[in-house]
């Protein structure tokens, strides 16, 4: 049966600190991150960021590894990072089938909830995601709700699954909206309540991710609309644990802020791979000037809503995580500088892992950090930290006029939305 087991210090707010207690014994605090595994780099290389950066969760996926994990290679490398201790989540692989039914080769793939449940039990992961159906691009509200069926029919599928073979497991119940009216989201909530018999306390919540990436596309307040979809979704189920797919890099602080306990970081590898570092609350930056132009490490940099110049270098000069360790210095020097630079530049693997390790311990930090605000009542000030130089910054205050907002409020979307706009026009 189910065992995902999730406590809480929510008092009815949309912000939480957690933990979920899995089938096996093993205990994950929220909000989390998972860290989702490379399909190109080596398995030495992921286990040693991995593991310098010191994760608590990463994730893998049915779907490769029964399609493209051709040589067991993250097979070999779950293996290693399970005895590790760290968490893992399997999911199933639904977007995956989804783009290869848009590119007509579905057939190839024949994945169902059966084979999900299986692999998921053999590789002996801590939470396993069920076979979803998530909305592709142009879909009419028939298809959509046609989708979610599929979905819900696999949960149905997955529990019986279970039961037939007399086993506990963590799994994950998954429900996919992209509308600004709830219409989509509580019939969601209205099935999987049928479904598991009771109010769901864990859930994960996909499709979000069309929305955001079509922002600079035509449809408007894009940012806003998902937003308010996980402000309603944390309203209707305080306490519950939400894991949202999709979301990463910086609208991670702002879905954190709108309420969730989870998100996937898969980005964490093309960034490092391209060139980039990260520092907390400052965006991309690579490690000189590149014919491309793309912002550099410099030491004064002038801020987007700052008068103030920050020192990029000095930063970066400071950051004690493994990578950096070694370079680490208060005082530093031009050389010092030129030293670290030099290490941490190129395309070549070692300046590669020194980037992924700074990244990943970044983001693990951040993790860690956020539930530390959270415990001293502090979030708010943290994200206004952190989004401070950054084109989100704005959708702070929309999050928190949407917060004091119950139920009933929230449900006029567009009127919620003309009202805090034009009186920001007033203002
Ligand atoms: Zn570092």
């Amino acid at each position: 049966m189910q065992k995902f087991k999730f406590r809480t210090t929510n008092d009815g707010g949309i912000n939480q600190k957690g933990k979920i207690i899995f089938h096996n014994g093993k205990e994950l605090e929220t909000p989390t991150c998972w860290f989702g595994l490379s399909l190109i780099e080596s398995k030495e290389f992921q286990l040693e960021v991995f593991k310098k950066a010191n994760i608590e969760a990463f994730l893998s996926n049915a779907y490769d590894l029964y399609y493209t994990d051709k040589k067991k290679e993250r097979q070999k490398l779950i293996k290693e990072l399970q005895r590790l201790e760290i968490c893992h989540k399997m999911d199933s692989g639904g977007f995956q089938l989804m783009k290869a039914e848009i590119s007509g080769k579905a057939h190839k793939f024949p994945l169902n909830q059966r084979l999900v449940l299986n692999k998921q039990l053999e590789i002996q992961c801590e939470c396993g995601v069920q076979l979803d159906f998530p909305f592709g691009p142009n879909l009419n509200k028939k298809q959509k709700f046609k989708r979610l069926n599929k979905t819900f029919k696999n949960l149905g599928e997955l529990i019986i699954q279970i039961e037939n073979k007399g086993i506990d497991f963590s799994f994950l119940p998954v429900i996919h909206t992209t509308s600004n009216d709830l219409e989509l989201l509580e019939y969601s909530l209205k099935q999987l309540e049928t479904i598991l018999g009771k109010k769901p306390d864990i859930i994960g919540v996909g499709s979000l991710v069309p929305l955001v990436k079509r922002m600079k596309g035509t449809m408007k307040n894009n940012i806003e609309n998902f937003l308010y979809t996980l402000i309603s979704l944390r309203r209707k189920l305080p306490g519950a644990f939400i894991h949202a797919f999709g979301i990463g890099g910086t609208m991670a602080y702002l879905a954190i802020l709108a309420g969730i306990d989870s998100y996937d970081s898969n980005g964490w590898i093309q960034k490092s791979a391209y060139g980039v570092i990260q520092l907390p609350g400052i965006s991309d930056r690579f490690l000189r000037k590149e014919d491309h132009n793309r912002p550099y490490l410099i030491t004064n940099r002038k801020q987007r809503n700052c008068k103030k110049a920050i020192n990029e270098i000095d930063m970066f000069m400071k950051c004690g995580c493994e990578a950096c360790k070694p370079y680490y210095n208060e005082n530093w020097k031009d050389k010092n500088w030129k030293l670290k630079q030099k290490a941490f530049i190129g395309r070549a693997q070692q300046p590669k892992k020194l980037r992924a390790i700074h990244n990943v311990s970044l983001y693990q930090s951040e993790i860690l950090r956020i539930r530390e605000e959270i415990i001293n009542n502090n979030l708010l000030e943290f994200i206004k930290s952190r989004l401070k130089f950054s084109i989100y910054y704005k959708y702070i205050d929309f999050i928190e006029v949407l917060k004091e907002k119950d139920l009933d409020e929230l449900r006029d979307f567009p009127r919620l939305l003309e009202m805090i706009y034009n009186k920001k026009k007033k203002n």
